[in-house]
This record gives C-alpha cells, sequence and structure tokens, in this order.
C-alpha cells in the first residue's frame, strides 16, 4: 500500500477532513484525523496493521504492548494476532502505571510498542518505562500515523503507516492562513 492507497482507506472509514485546524501551537495542517473512524471496520484494521506489520519483516517480537484507549487497544489486538503474540495493555491510573496484565511481559522479551498516534515523547516515555520496568526490551514503534511534531526515538525503529509531516505549516508560512480561511476547530 502507498500513502495514497493508505489516506483512501482511512477517507472511506470517515477518518479523515480537510479544512485549516491547529495541530499544535504555533502549528497549523491541512488534515485532521478521526482515528478510530478508520478502525471501526475489522477487515480494514486488519489490512492496516498488516501492512503496518510489514515495515517490520524480518524482525521478531514476542508481546505486543499498547496504551489503554480504544484505538491502540484494537490495533494491539489486530497486530498480536496476526504476529502470534499476546498483547499487554500499559495503564496509567492517576499517575499510577501498571501493566495489564501484570504477569503479561516476562524478562527479556522483546516488545513491539503499537499506536495510533504518540502525539509526545511523554507518552512513548511511559510505555518504554513500563516495558523496562519488567525487563523487557523495546524492539520497535510502530504507528498508525506519525503526526511529524518531533522525532520520537533515536535509539528504537520507529515505523508509520502515514506520515503528515508535509501537512503542519508554522504559521508564518501556513498557506490556509494566507489565503484567509477560517480554522475549523482544534486538533
Ligand atoms: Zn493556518
Amino acid at each position: 500500500m502507498n500513502d495514497q492507497v493508505i489516506l483512501e482507506r482511512l477517507e472511506q472509514g470517515g477518518a479523515l477532513s480537510y479544512g485549516h485546524f491547529v495541530r499544535r501551537k504555533n502549528l497549523h495542517t491541512d488534515i485532521q484525523v478521526h482515528k478510530y473512524m478508520g478502525l471501526h471496520h475489522p477487515r480494514a484494521t486488519d489490512d492496516l496493521c498488516a501492512e503496518l506489520l510489514q515495515r517490520f519483516e524480518g524482525e521478531s517480537f514476542h508481546v505486543v504492548v499498547v496504551r489503554a484507549i480504544v484505538e491502540d487497544i484494537i490495533l494491539g489486538y489486530t497486530c498480536g494476532r496476526i504476529l502470534g503474540t499476546s498483547t499487554v495493555c500499559v495503564a496509567n491510573h492517576e499517575g499510577l502505571v501498571s501493566l495489564i496484565p501484570p504477569t503479561g511481559l516476562t524478562p527479556g522479551a522483546r516488545a513491539l510498542v503499537v499506536a495510533d498516534v504518540l502525539s509526545n515523547k511523554g507518552y512513548l516515555q511511559e510505555i518504554m518505562a513500563a516495558i523496562e520496568s519488567r525487563q523487557g526490551v523495546v524492539g520497535g514503534i510502530a504507528l498508525l500515523i506519525d503526526e511529524g511534531i518531533e522525532a520520537l526515538s533515536s535509539t528504537v525503529r520507529v515505523e508509520s503507516l502515514l506520515s503528515l509531516k508535509e501537512h503542519n505549516y508554522p504559521l508564518n508560512s501556513c498557506p490556509m492562513c494566507f489565503q484567509g480561511m477560517p480554522l475549523s476547530g482544534g486538533s
């Protein structure tokens, strides 16, 4: 699947809106992503996950690790099924980070972190700390969408199905601002 096909898959699921959005402070974009909308059909999710995992061809993982949020759980369980591994959730309850199930990650296990987007390094650091607290090894990071705001890791391989980096515009070079297009809403 090339970027255009992936975009079409997400569009068909109603996952993409086009307009003029705030991605971050001082950063605008012309694409708004509603991730779950691209995941509500199991077959489409299967296809997207299979494509994402192909980018790690030749690598092996013992476990998939996700955040305990619905989009990531859907992606994580689908990837786990394709890889033939279990899937473990990292939950953060009022600042207390735990694994569900607590015994799901054995020492030395090579983990693939799967997420729809990781919008900042803080989320990733939390997941990596949870894995490393069980003596697991972060072997890769698989993202449905890379928002392209910051480099997430220089030490672990990061693969994404779709990068939105080219759709991010600093305020002083935002083409929609130049056209006087009103903002469509928050990101
Ligand atoms: Zn703008």
